[in-house]
């Protein structure tokens, strides 16, 4: 299931980028015109390039997202960013639960499923991460963190329209290694499963992403799985080169 649904390939900047970074996403923005691939684009910059990017993009297939929300829409929270915020710089979606916000600023699930479910107020898809750390890999915990963090992350509204889950192990994030095709696969399978089983036909169309160091040399294999709807991307993305080469999968 899952393999009729449109890919989503989204690059997550995190604290990179200044203004010349722009030409990236200039880049990317020319070279999709072209090549036109069977697949959504989005660029998640830092918050602080998303306005520029907008006017970078506009017209053009690349969509923008947000890298974090917070789950209120307005007030007193110095430093965070709202949602409606968000939308109005010019983003369409969000991620939310990313394993750094989960780890370096203790987001828990039930904060995740807010700041999704505050995604989805200003009219964002939210992107929630999940994924189990090396420990908890090791322990054979793998699927049971997985849907623990899916059941506590997700609102109940969740639909295809407005909901992305990105699997994301935590050990292969920016390390260069990513999990064996087999457990990539029985890992997306069990998210679906978990999707499924809650969101019924809604949770049959949603895209599961896989993260952790893709790159345009392990793309096709990581692609090619079943139920692997797309690639969330991290060091890949910050080059127009290396972020078209695993476009160019679709
Ligand atoms: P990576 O990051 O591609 O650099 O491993 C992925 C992510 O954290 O989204």
């Amino acid at each position: 299931t899952g393999a009729s649904v449109r890919p989503l390939v989204a690059g997550n900047w995190k604290m990179n980028g200044l203004a010349a970074q722009l030409a990236e996403a200039q880049a990317v923005r020319d070279a999709i015109a072209k090549a036109a691939p069977k697949a959504d684009v989005m660029l998640c910059p830092p918050a602080t390039l998303l306005a520029q990017m907008a006017w970078t993009v506009k017209g053009s297939n690349v969509l923008l997202g947000g890298q974090d929300c917070h789950a209120e829409a307005a007030g007193a929270f110095t430093g965070d960013i709202s949602a409606e915020m968000l939308a109005d710089a010019g983003a369409r979606a969000v991620i939310v639960g990313h394993s750094e916000r989960r780890a370096l600023h203790g987001e828990l699930d039930r904060q995740v499923r807010a700041k999704a479910a505050a995604a989805h107020r200003a009219g964002l898809a939210a992107i929630v991460c999940v994924g189990e750390t090396a420990g908890e890999r090791a322990a054979g915990l793998t699927e049971e963190v997985v849907r623990r963090q899916l059941a506590g992350s997700l609102p109940d509204a969740a639909t295809a329209a407005n909901t992305v889950v990105a699997y994301e192990p935590v050990w292969a994030i920016g390390t260069g290694l990513t999990p064996t095709v087999a457990d990539v696969a029985r890992v997306h399978a069990a998210i679906r499963a978990a999707l499924t089983d809650r969101f019924g036909g809604e949770g049959r169309g949603m895209r599961i992403l896989y993260g952790g160091s893709v790159k345009p040399s392990n793309a096709k294999e990581l692609l090619a799985i079943n139920d692997v709807n797309g690639a969330l991307v991290g060091g890949a993305s910050l080059k127009a080169a290396d972020f078209l080469g695993i476009l160019a999968f679709y």
